[in-house]
């Protein structure tokens, strides 16, 4: 049943092959590709005839095309200026501001109420391409008769999880709350990454940034000037991505955080940040459809991306209509079983109420339990950046019948090993230090 509801929405999503910008990702081969193939491959991993070599490099596709979002065609036609529905999108962002703040609210409930009946990727987190992963460790292990195998793990000190806290600043008001967030923040020995809107939403002083960055605190760009458009056409996205990569020198930042969500992932090449925060993991609530069904980091180009794999507070307060933590905390245990990257985005914006600042407090309290209690690496942003790019250098060697790690920072990796426990594969991770050439 699900199969089939998958194969019907997968059809309807996906569009024709259409070439992509220089360096960006191809659409090649995606036509072949739906969520339906992939589960219907997980649920009878044997289904196939294939050699073991081509079902790997099946999968491996499979696990580019879902990171790069090319089975749903949400990249260039939807946000077309020509296509219909981009056309309401436009008209919506012009008449926007001549909306009371509940009727706008209503609008958005309607034009998402579809949304519990999308059925891939799975609500409330997609971990696809982890299954997939798993369906990868299962023949290797068995190729290797089943003997454990060696990996660098996927977090410093052989922390379990990973969580950043990222804040979207909207509007003046947003602004003028960082401080008061960063003071709640500080409390719980937490620090976070501001996204920073550089023209026209609000002025922003040097002193705020400085203030930003004092505190502990990273700040990125969270597009040019958020008005809806920034993907609009390639020629208004490149103009814009030189002005955004200006800003981002001048500021110091490495980060970007996309307006809205809104991307398209053939162009991300344009931008000359480290990182990007712009894809989430299912994007059910997002007026752009689509997700990366992943809860790790991973490359695009050069760029690394880390996913959202949470709800953001908007959705949560204004489409879901809950003010409680239980939908996050439900998120963070499937995360945190797949030792993920648990990423919010709570805006300055929206919880600067009584009740949502208490709301944001009582976060903070679990976030630093979590850290406390769990082993969560509580990291900025761009230190997570900064240890995948040193993981993506690492290498395992053997050294006197051990397995050692030698590259950039391997003194705070740990080897981990893969194994089949009752048909599941299970982890363990070496609690010492294995640096190469250390006696
Ligand atoms: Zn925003």
């Amino acid at each position: 049943m699900l199969l089939e509801r998958v194969r019907a929405t997968s059809k309807s999503q996906r569009g024709p092959a259409e070439p992509r910008a220089n360096g960006g990702p191809s659409r090649r081969n995606s036509s072949a590709f739906s969520p339906a193939k992939i589960l219907e491959a997980l649920e009878r991993p044997s289904y196939t005839a294939c050699e073991p070599v081509q079902r790997l490099s099946a999968f491996d596709e499979a696990i580019r095309i879902l990171r790069l979002e090319q089975y749903v065609d949400n990249t260039t036609s939807s946000i077309d200026p020509s296509a219909r529905q981009s056309l309401v999108r436009q008209i919506y962002y012009w008449l926007r501001p001549l909306f009371p703040v509940a009727f706008r609210k209503y609008l958005q409930r309607i034009a998402l109420r579809d949304w519990s009946s999308i059925p891939f990727p799975k609500w409330p987190v997609d971990f696809t391409t982890e299954r997939i992963m798993d369906e990868v460790w299962r023949q290797l292990l068995e190729s290797n008769g089943g003997e454990a195998l060696p990996f660098i793990w996927f977090w410093p000190e052989g922390q379990s999880s990973c969580c950043i806290m990222t804040h979207d600043v909207e509007t003046a008001t947003g602004r003028d709350f960082c401080k008061t967030m960063m003071e709640m923040e500080r409390r719980h020995g937490i620090t976070s990454a501001f996204e920073v809107v550089p023209e026209e939403r609000y002025e922003v002083p040097e002193m705020y940034l400085q203030e930003l960055r004092d505190g502990g605190c990273e700040v990125c760009l969270h597009g040019l000037n958020h008005d809806g458009h920034l993907f609009s056409s390639e020629a208004v996205f490149l103009e814009r991505a030189q002005k955004i990569n200006a800003y981002a020198r001048s500021w110091g930042a490495v980060g970007f955080r996309s307006p809205v969500m809104y991307r398209n992932l053939a162009w991300l090449h344009a931008f000359q940040f480290s990182y990007d925060m712009s894809v989430p993991n299912v994007a059910h609530l997002d007026p752009q459809r689509g997700g990366c069904c992943t809860v790790m980091p991973y490359f695009i180009g050069d760029i690394l991306e880390l996913p959202l794999t949470t709800t953001q507070d908007y959705s949560l307060f204004h489409i879901l209509q809950q003010r409680s933590l239980d939908l996050w905390k439900q998120q963070v245990a499937m995360i945190r079983e797949r030792y993920g990257l648990i990423s919010f985005i709570v805006h300055p914006d929206y919880v600067n109420e009584k009740w949502s600042s208490d709301l944001y407090d009582a976060l903070l309290d679990y976030i630093a339990e979590l850290r406390a209690q769990h082993g969560v690496w509580m990291a900025l942003p761009k230190e997570v950046d900064a240890w995948w790019r040193a993981r993506r250098e690492m290498r395992l060697v053997q050294e006197h019948g051990d397995w050692r790690i030698s590259g950039p920072r391997s003194e705070q990796a740990r080897v981990a090993y893969a194994s089949l426990k009752e048909g599941r594969v299970v982890y363990r991770v070496e609690s010492s230090k294995a640096v190469a050439g250390v006696v």
